[in-house]
């Protein structure tokens, strides 16, 4: 039988991190010791009063559909968030709720983009949105950067590659994978010519709880009505709550895209999980005094693996300010990020990401997301790898 498979998921690049990351535990099962760098999640548990308030819709048997486009109290508390920690006004029916924040980042696309439209994004990226720009049928224009401006763009970056094409820029700070954060100014900056130039800006502000050595995050959202305007904010509950597996996120856009979000998801996920969707109720209303002491865990680790690999032999990493990643350059090694990921999983059994899946091949993607003690024994391998290759 010839299978014909349609353009659209041939077009596809298979997942880089997958693949490393199912190696790695496929190791891990035939009993090797493997330290494990690759993956994009909190080691943390969902705080206890987030799992209750699921566990209390099951048992009251909140098991049904719900509106598609979420339940009305969580559409509020999304909104009451936007506004008390972003300076946001949208009305609930400005908010989606999907099925994670990459379901957020999908329906956003596809509801505004499609074959002759182009997509700027900066690179290193997060692997997912190129291909799913791909799927929508426009086309990605990738913006290089590189560690000497802390992977951002420059406003002049950005100006040079907007044409008449140009529908959505896609901006994602704190960064996954390269933990850099834009500062107000440099996102007001970014902000200013979209609005000049009237791109719509898909601002993806997962990690925006996640920050280090006093960084900011500020919404190009807020800037300006005319920000405001030209702005969908995507989220979710997978980082801050460590929610990775309960498949819940939320956005707020202008009220056009959110109706158009609002049909497409209608004809295709319908509705978030209800329980969860009252566990996300409970994350947004209820306490945070979980993240300082998760936030306090990820600095000691971010700080311990920075310095091991500024003090490998032709290694040099600028530090993140957000998120849990470090996204060390390692061009000076000879090696290809993809050799050298199999290289170091296969002699020393610790799995990290090649720069290559997300567009930038002279570095390596580290989750600090995991234990001290595991940092500390994947950081001593790490370096007997690199000083051997260096030698
Ligand atoms: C983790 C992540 C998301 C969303 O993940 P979900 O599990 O789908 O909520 C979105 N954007 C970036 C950059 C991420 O790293």
């Amino acid at each position: 039988m010839n299978y014909r498979i349609s353009q659209r998921a041939a077009s596809l690049a298979p997942s880089l991190t997958l693949a490393i990351d199912s190696k790695a535990k496929q190791m891990k099962a035939e009993g090797m010791d493997v330290v494990g760098f690759g993956a994009g999640e909190p080691d943390f548990d969902t705080p206890d009063h987030i799992k209750m308030a699921a566990i209390k819709g099951l048992a009251d048997g909140f098991t049904k559909y719900t509106p598609s486009s979420g339940i009305p109290e969580l559409r509020q508390a999304v909104a009451d968030k936007f506004k008390r920690e972003n300076g946001l006004s949208y009305k609930p029916s400005q908010v989606i709720i999907s099925c994670g924040g990459k379901h957020s980042c999908f329906n956003v696309i596809i509801a505004t983009c499609e074959a002759g439209d182009e997509v700027i994004i900066p690179a290193p990226y997060w692997l997912s949105y190129p291909e799913m720009v791909k799927l929508a049928g426009a086309t990605p224009v990738v913006l290089t950067t590189t560690d000497r401006t802390e992977f951002k763009v420059t406003p002049d970056q950005l100006r040079g590659a907007i044409t008449a094409r140009t529908r959505l820029f896609i901006l994602n700070s704190p960064s996954n994978p390269t933990g850099s954060v834009y500062t107000p100014a440099e996102i007001k900056a970014l902000g200013d010519i979209c609005v000049e130039k009237g791109v719509l800006i898909m601002s993806d502000e997962i990690y925006e709880h996640l920050l280090y050595d006093g960084a900011k995050h500020q919404s190009v959202a807020s800037f300006s009505p005319a920000h405001y305007d030209h702005t969908i904010v995507v989220h979710g509950f997978a980082k801050a709550w460590s929610m990775t597996g309960w498949r819940l996120g939320f956005l707020a856009a202008p009220e056009p895209i959110a109706k158009a979000i609002d049909a497409v998801q209608s004809h295709s996920t319908s509705n978030p999980t209800s329980f969860a969707q009252r566990g996300g109720v409970a994350a947004l209303n209820g306490s945070q005094a979980h993240l300082p002491s998760w936030l306090a865990e990820y600095d000691r680790r971010r700080k311990f693996a920075w310095e091991k690999f500024n003090a490998m032999p032709g290694v040099s990493c600028v530090n993140s300010r957000g998120a849990f990643y470090l996204f060390p350059n390692i061009s000076k090694l000879g090696l290809t990020s993809a050799d050298f990921c199999a290289r170091l999983l296969e002699q020393e059994k610790v799995a990290a990401v090649p720069g290559i899946a997300f567009g930038a091949d002279d570095y390596i993607r580290i989750s600090y997301a995991t234990g001290m003690a595991n940092i500390e024994k994947g950081m001593a391998r790490i370096d007997r790898f690199v000083r051997a290759l260096a030698k």
